[in-house]
Parts: C-alpha cells; structure tokens; sequence
C-alpha cells in the first residue's frame, strides 16, 4: 500500500477513536476524510476480498442482518457498514474499521448496505473483484414522490454496470428488479415467492403498473404487495422468472415469527423464520439466497432463521412495565402497507400509536399516508383500545384514519413523548408503535430514559 494510502488509513482510524471519544455515533465522517486524503482508497482495501452489496428500496438493512448471520454460521468472518450509514463515506469508514494499520482487511467477506443512489459511487472501485449484488425490491419511496421509480431502477442499473463480473440476486416478483437480469453478469439468482402470502392481498397501489419493455398493462396470476407477484406481459413476454430459492407456503403465522415451506435451489426445505411479518419473508428468501452461494447447507440456514433476534426499526420489543411496547419504522407507503398487513393479522386488543414528522428524513410532503391502506386496517384494528397520535404531524395522520372510519372516540393526540410513554406504562397494554424515521429517533430517546434500550448508529 501507497505511503498515502496508509497515511489516508490511518487518519479514518484516528478521526473514529475521537469520534468514540466524544460520545459521537457519527459513522460517516471517518470515510470522508480519508476519501479527501486517497480517493482511491476503496478499491485498495477491497482488493482480494468477497464483497457482497444490498441494495434495493425496502429491507436492506434487515437482508443484511440475516446475512451476517449465515456467514458467521459458517464459521467465517465479515464486516458490515452501520445500517443507514449507506452511503460511500459510511462504506469507506467500514472498510477503514475493519482493516489494520497497514491497509489490511483481515475478514472474508464484506457486506455493504448501499443506498439505491450511492450504489455506482460505491461500486464503481470494485470493477473486477469478486462482487455478489442483492436488489431486494425497487418501490416509490415517500421523498420522491413525485418522481419515478424508473429512476430508482436507473440509479441501480448505472453501479451495477460497473461490476461485468457481478452475480446479481434479484427478487423475481419485481419487475422493476428482474428488469436488471440484462446487465453483463457472471451468474443470476432469483428469490421469490410462489403463492400470495395472503387471502385477498390489495393491488390497488402499485408503483409498476406497466411494462418496463413495451409499456403494455401487466398481468398477474396472484399479488403478494404492491406490485409484486406473478407478474407477466402479454404482449412483449417479458415475466416473472422461475425463483431458485422460493416461498413455497407459509404452514403458521405465530406471533413474531413464520413456519414456512421453501424450495432451496431445488430441495424443499422447512423453517420457522424469526422475524415478524410476512414482508420479512422477502428479506429472508434473498439472505437464503446468498447463504446458499457461499456454501452454507440446508440444516445450517434452517438453524440461523430460527435464531434471528430483530433491531432498530424492524419491529423491536421492549418491556416498559406491565406494558408491552412493538416498535416498527415507517419510511414509505409500500413498507407501511406491509406494515398494516402485519397489523391485520395480529387484530391488536391493545394501544396503537401512529407517530409522524415531516422532517427531511421523513419526507418534507406527508400527502404519501394517503397512499397508505388504512381502510384495510379499520375492522382488523376495531379492538383496539386506543389509538394514539404523536409527532410533529399527529393531527395528519389522526384527520388520515378519521377518513379510513376508524372510531374517533379512540383517537388521543399526544405530542410530548414523555407523557404518551407515561401514558402507555399506565395502561398494560401490548401497543404497537408505527413510526416514522425521526420520530422513532426522537420516541427511542425519551424512551430510554425509561428503560434501558440498545444503542443504535445514527444516521444522515
Ligand atoms: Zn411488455
């Protein structure tokens, strides 16, 4: 390595043990500074490594989690980026973590969660080497609603046709996703699920009404969410791909977790998946995906989905008294669908609290809840003993389920979290929390003063 690079290392280390110092969870300054010093530094560090990349609207955090895991399970070594720090100056800080002094990264494998729009910045230093891309969905997310999810795909397509030796892990239900099986590739593995997870599954929101090809309207034999299914074009041809490893059946939704039926590159195999709501299945079939590619056996994937804990954001339970507290974060109206349909089938008896800002990691234009099924929810819900309103913009979202005929002698609005986290420990309840991405930061605060709570990074 480059007396420079070294140099560039060795500043990234220094700029984190001060940032540790301070009491900072900030994850990307480390990467910017040593980028400013040797620009080149990614592609140096990388060299030799297997490098595995999330991207995708929905589940990259959680698909990386799950991924870890296998890896570990099989008895080998990986970094990650801190979920959020997706972007290349939180890459390059992970990158810098991981390696030593003389610019060595001693793990097997690194496991990059890369923003849809960052992808090409992080990539393109790969070129050659040894990359394995996971695309786990392309939805509308709530900032760019206005915008067009083809340019999500775009952003994509542009990193990835850096990597002419890539192996692509594509969702076979999206057809914004498989629509990438036509890059330069050195193989293409397909996730997917053969059945709607659900009776009666909506289809009325979705972000891909018609063909990527020919514009034609798409058919489907069954949806799974939003506009994911089996798909298929009548006039171009172009359809969902035959999954290599595939949701056969869900045999029982338990409270937290799923018995399910898949096929694993042609074996069937049975697990219970340790992770709540049927929109994890996604993020678990492409983690199996992967676990697969890098030699992980059947018993092995099997004994790791049954031991999944969940984190920030991705449903995470805490004691609070005699009340039981489910926090899941909200980022756009496809995820709170899921999130919804999650709600549906547990018929809460509960508290529900609906938490909104509408600061610029939210989305600055909250009009996106009316994107949102909640209509779906009103009868599922109706047993609900309270439903709370909190965050900058409670008042929205409590106008939002008076419209979806939710009953308004529930309804509270409490804006000061401390007297709704008080409020809630009074009352015993399970509540489910469904929060935007601030709102769940500054909720998660003001909880911990309460009960001790996991430290998560911060981002953005
Ligand atoms: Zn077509």
């Amino acid at each position: 390595m480059s007396a420079r690079a070294a140099l560039a290392v060795m500043a990234g280390k220094l700029t984190t043990m001060i940032l540790k110092l301070m009491g900072s969870g900030g994850t990307s300054l480390p990467g910017k500074v040593v980028l400013k010093l040797c620009p080149d530094i990614l592609g140096r560090l990388a060299k030799d490594m297997k490098i595995i990349c999330v991207t995708g609207t929905n589940g990259k955090t959680t698909t990386c989690h799950v991924i870890r895991d296998m890896i570990e399970a099989e008895g080998k070594t990986v970094f990650c980026n801190d979920a959020g720090a997706n972007l290349l100056g939180g890459v390059v800080s992970a990158f810098v973590s991981a390696s030593t002094l003389g610019g060595r990264v001693k793990t097997d494998y690194a496991l990059l969660e890369c923003d849809e729009a960052a992808l090409k910045s992080i990539v393109e230093h790969f070129g050659e080497l040894d990359v394995t891309a996971v695309v786990t969905n392309v939805f509308r997310d709530q900032l760019d609603r206005y915008g067009e999810v083809l340019t999500t795909v775009n952003k994509i397509r542009a990193g990835l046709e850096q990597l002419p030796n890539v192996k692509l892990v594509l969702n076979a239900d999206c057809s914004l996703t498989t629509s990438l099986n036509d890059l330069p590739n050195s193989g293409i593995y397909y996730f997917g699920m053969n059945a709607p997870l659900y009776e009666g599954t909506s289809s009325d929101i979705s972000d891909a009404v018609y063909c990527i090809h020919c514009k034609a309207k798409y058919r489907y034999r069954y949806h799974t969410f939003g506009h994911l299914g089996g798909f298929y074009c009548e006039q171009c041809g172009y359809q969902r791909q035959e999954p290599d490893v595939a949701l056969t059946k869900v045999l029982e939704w338990k409270d937290g977790s799923e018995v399910v039926e898949m096929n694993v590159f042609g074996k069937p195999v049975k697990a219970e998946v340790m992770l709540p709501g049927g929109y994890n299945l996604y993020n678990a079939l492409a983690a199996v995906t992967i676990a697969h590619l890098t030699g992980l056996n059947e018993d092995s994937i099997v004994t790791v989905l049954g031991g999944l804990t969940t984190h920030f954001g991705r449903m995470e339970q805490v004691q609070l008294g005699d009340s039981s507290l489910n926090l899941v974060l909200v980022k756009n109206p496809a995820g709170f669908n899921e999130v919804l349909q999650f709600l549906i089938q547990q018929k809460p008896t509960g508290n529900i609290v609906f938490g909104l800002n509408d600061n610029y990691a939210d989305g600055k234009d909250i009009s996106w809840i009316y994107d949102v099924e909640f209509e779906r929810l009103t009868g599922a819900a109706a047993g609900a003993k309270g439903y709370y309103f909190t965050g900058k913009r409670a008042f929205d979202m409590q106008l939002r389920l008076k419209y979806a005929d939710f009953d308004t002698d529930k309804f509270h609005v409490e804006k000061d979290y401390k007297a709704l986290i008080t409020r809630l420990k009074q009352e015993g309840e399970q509540t489910f929390l469904v929060l935007s991405y601030t709102c769940m930061l500054e909720f998660r605060d003001k909880l911990s003063e309460f009960v001790p709570l996991k430290k998560y990074a911060r981002e953005q």
